[in-house]
């Protein structure tokens, strides 16, 4: 029997993730997958918006069965978002207004999630506490209200619970009324347009229409959980601290933390997963030997703007490493350090050899720095 990969040493684990990240790159790039996508865009314009925690549970392409680079996914701590933090803020108008702009609409999926189970494998950012994280998921609903308005015929908000224990979704719809996809056997899927034609009453025909596979696909997913012997408890043994943009390729549920550059006090969601990620070695649920902290920076086309990705990755390698170091130097101890680069349009990873700020080699940085 091979190791699984989670207990390998540390190099042996930055090897698998890179190749990883090669092969998705590659399927990404290959012509049937290509082709799929556009015809997927073609069939479903409705830009898909997932706003998340950075636990690494919370795969929606995953648990949906939807093809990657379909759902556009923000990350956060705990799936904390405040709209007027000035970066999200700015992304997310411009996401918005670029789709508005090519006449598609937008759903924005809000997340929270929970263990069915378990209080304790709840949301960390949350304490654990299922009522909580829900209620900052309408706070982001009511936020997304003020800036794109109640009407709901252009940007849809719409809440969702992440049950962690079965994968499973739970759409809130009007009147407090909720969809448990838990509850919907895989015969009733021909029921689905129906019911969430009655959850959703204001939702535009269209939105309705391109969020029907991605319901189905839970459907189904939830069905093939329920036949593996899945272990609930090893839920964290995330040895990936990703910091930035552009991890798609990650499509691996429990490797990593994923934090997106939007809140202004980026220190807090660093320190939060550092120590899940100290949690998860003190418990012997990853090898104690290492693990990696990797920022990413995607661009669109070179000169400027490839240029500016690589001093923001490395940016926030440096921010990352300094927090940690400062409020876990024991842990920092382990950590390699790693900053890249992502070709948006081919999704290709570029780790880059050297820091381009002090231009020292990556991991030599705690030799020199002080
Ligand atoms: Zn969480």
């Amino acid at each position: 029997m091979t190791t699984p990969v989670h207990s390998r040493p540390i190099s042996e684990r930055i090897d698998w993730l890179m190749d990883l990240s090669r092969s998705h790159s590659a399927s990404f790039c290959s012509a049937d997958n290509h082709l799929a996508r556009q015809r997927y865009l073609a069939e479903h314009n409705t830009l898909i918006i997932a706003m998340k925690c950075m636990d690494g549970r919370i795969h929606l392409p995953y648990v949906t069965q939807t093809p990657l680079g379909i759902i556009h996914p923000f990350r956060n701590l705990g799936g904390i978002f405040e709209l007027g933090w000035p970066y999200l803020g700015d992304m997310l108008a411009d996401t918005v207004q670029e789709a508005v702009g090519a006449g598609r609409r937008v759903l924005v999926i809000i997340t929270y999630h929970f263990s069915k189970g378990a209080r304790e494998r709840g949301c960390a950012g949350f304490d654990c506490n299922r009522e909580a994280a829900q209620a900052h998921a309408y706070h982001i609903r009511s936020q997304l209200e003020t800036l794109f308005g109640r009407g709901h015929q252009t940007v849809y908000p719409l809440v969702c619970g992440f049950e962690t224990d079965d994968d499973a979704l739970i759409l809130h719809g009007r009147d407090q009324q909720t969809l448990d996809l838990a509850s919907v056997p895989v015969s009733a899927i021909d029921e689905l347009p129906s019911r969430l034609a009655a959850l959703f009453p204001d939702m535009p025909g269209p939105v309705r229409r391109d969020l029907l596979p991605l319901v189905r696909g839970n459907v189904r997913h939830i069905a093939e959980v329920r036949t593996t012997n899945r272990e609930l408890n090893i839920e964290h043994r995330e040895w990936v601290i990703c910091i930035g943009r552009g991890f798609d390729f990650l499509h691996v549920p429990n490797v990593a933390l994923i934090i997106g550059p939007y809140s202004p006090d980026l220190s807090h969601p660093i320190r939060q997963a550092a120590g899940i990620i100290r949690a998860n070695m003190d418990s012997g649920r990853i090898p104690g030997d290492g693990f990696l902290l990797l920022s990413s920076a995607p661009y669109q086309e070179p000169g400027t703007q490839k240029a500016r990705a690589t001093l923001k990755s490395a940016f926030m390698a440096d921010f990352a490493a300094n927090v940690i170091r400062e409020a876990f130097p024991e842990l920092a101890e382990k950590m390699v350090t790693r900053s890249a680069i992502l070709n948006w349009p081919e999704r290709r990873l570029d780790v880059q050899p050297a820091c381009p700020l002090c231009r020292l080699p990556w991991g030599n940085q705690l030799l020199y720095r002080e």
